[in-house]
């Protein structure tokens, strides 16, 4: 399941939502002609087009959250007017219109919007209703506000926690691998439309497995847990740290080019070759492949960091290596630049 698609309502379930809608305003207008009442038909039916408007949208698949969310507006209204011809025959309509609100704008703008529609409607019912009638109303309406926001609260939660569940490594605590193709496509089509500079960097902590099995595996996983920290804490807020497989992260830097990505490459091997775990003797190390746009397409950036990458391992670990640097073509100093942006190993 794409699980982006959390805060759309399904497509089918939008449809029946609409025509349900629709069949039920187009008999009441059908009855209002019937009974000569052209006034409200009239306005009941100003709300019909933009209803099937929005079905004919949701069918063809570009469906747009603001019309539906006007074409709503434009139903409350009629639905207002309709309690000040018809009092409560019209009242009743508040209860199914209040519970499309709350599916359709964020919690505090339904209960900004229910509110301000119920107030106006039963303000209006008491053109023809008594008071006592209208305050029975009132109650069993601001009951329907009440349910609907915890309601509403309590599903946006649990939508929270379900992307936080679905999107984050449950042993370091960082992105798994879920978002990175929308976060590399975005990036790429940026750079497509605007030119902005993104790049990546992909690290593998070195000799990993000698970790596991010299000081055991729940400490291999209380360095990858330290790992993951020291990227989080030495890359900028945006930067998405991904754990990308078992001992390998890759970083995300938006908007940042190969000369900035160096830099937090150059401090993320500092960083981690520093760390002093009281249960290891000696040092943690990593090695990083750093690829920045431009790139033919996502499968081709990463291709290039892993190279990179292994580039970095074979010669010798403990530093990084430009994927620009196993492109030649790309510059026309590759020497100095080579000579000037290695890390040396620490060995
Ligand atoms: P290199 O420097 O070439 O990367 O050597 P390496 O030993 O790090 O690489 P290799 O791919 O041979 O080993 C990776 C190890 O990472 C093997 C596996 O046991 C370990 N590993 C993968 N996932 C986890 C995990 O979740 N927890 C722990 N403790 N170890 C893991
Ligand atoms: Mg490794
Ligand atoms: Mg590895």
């Amino acid at each position: 399941m794409d699980l982006t698609k959390l805060n759309k309502i399904p497509k089918k379930s939008s449809l029946l939502l609409q025509f349900a809608g629709l069949v039920t305003i187009a008999t009441y207008v059908l009855y209002r002609i019937i009974i000569n009442d052209y006034a409200l038909a009239g306005i009941l039916t100003l709300s019909i087009v933009p209803l099937a408007i929005s079905m004919y949208l949701e069918w063809n698949n570009r469906a747009n959250l603001i019309q539906k969310q006007l074409t709503l507006i434009i139903i409350c209204i009629a639905i207002s007017y309709s309690c000040f011809t018809l009092g409560y025959k019209g009242l009743l309509y508040l209860f199914p219109t209040i519970f499309v609100i709350f599916f359709l704008f964020n919690l505090k703008t339904a209960l900004l919007l229910s509110f301000i529609y119920s107030l106006v409607s039963l303000l209006l019912a008491l053109n023809i209703e008594e008071s006592h009638v209208v305050i029975r109303y009132s109650i069993a309406i601001l009951d329907c506000l009440i349910f609907g926001a915890i309601f509403s609260h309590v599903v946006n939660k649990q939508k929270q926690a379900l992307l936080y569940f679905a999107n984050t490594d449950e042993l370091t605590g960082v992105y798994n691998r879920k978002r990175l193709i929308k976060t590399l496509t975005l990036l790429l089509q940026e750079y497509a439309l605007n030119g902005t500079q993104s790049s990546i960097l992909l690290l593998d902590l070195d000799h990993f497995k000698k970790v596991n099995d010299k000081f055991g595996h729940l400490i291999g996983d209380e360095v990858l847990r330290i790992t993951a920290q020291i990227l989080k804490t030495h890359t900028p807020d945006d930067a998405e740290v991904i754990r990308y497989g078992g001992e390998e992260f890759l970083i995300v830097l938006a908007g940042l080019d190969m000369d900035q990505a160096s830099i937090i490459a150059q401090v993320l091997i500092e960083r981690i070759s520093a760390l002093k775990i009281s249960q290891i003797q000696g040092n943690i190390t990593c090695s990083i492949g750093v690829n920045s746009l431009p790139a033919t397409n996502i499968d081709q950036w990463l291709a290039d960091c892993d190279k990179a990458l292994y580039q970095a391992k074979s010669d010798g670990r403990d530093r990084y290596i430009l994927a620009q640097e196993l492109k030649p073509t790309h510059y026309s100093n590759k020497k100095d630049y080579v000579d000037t942006k290695r890390v040396q190993p620490n060995q």
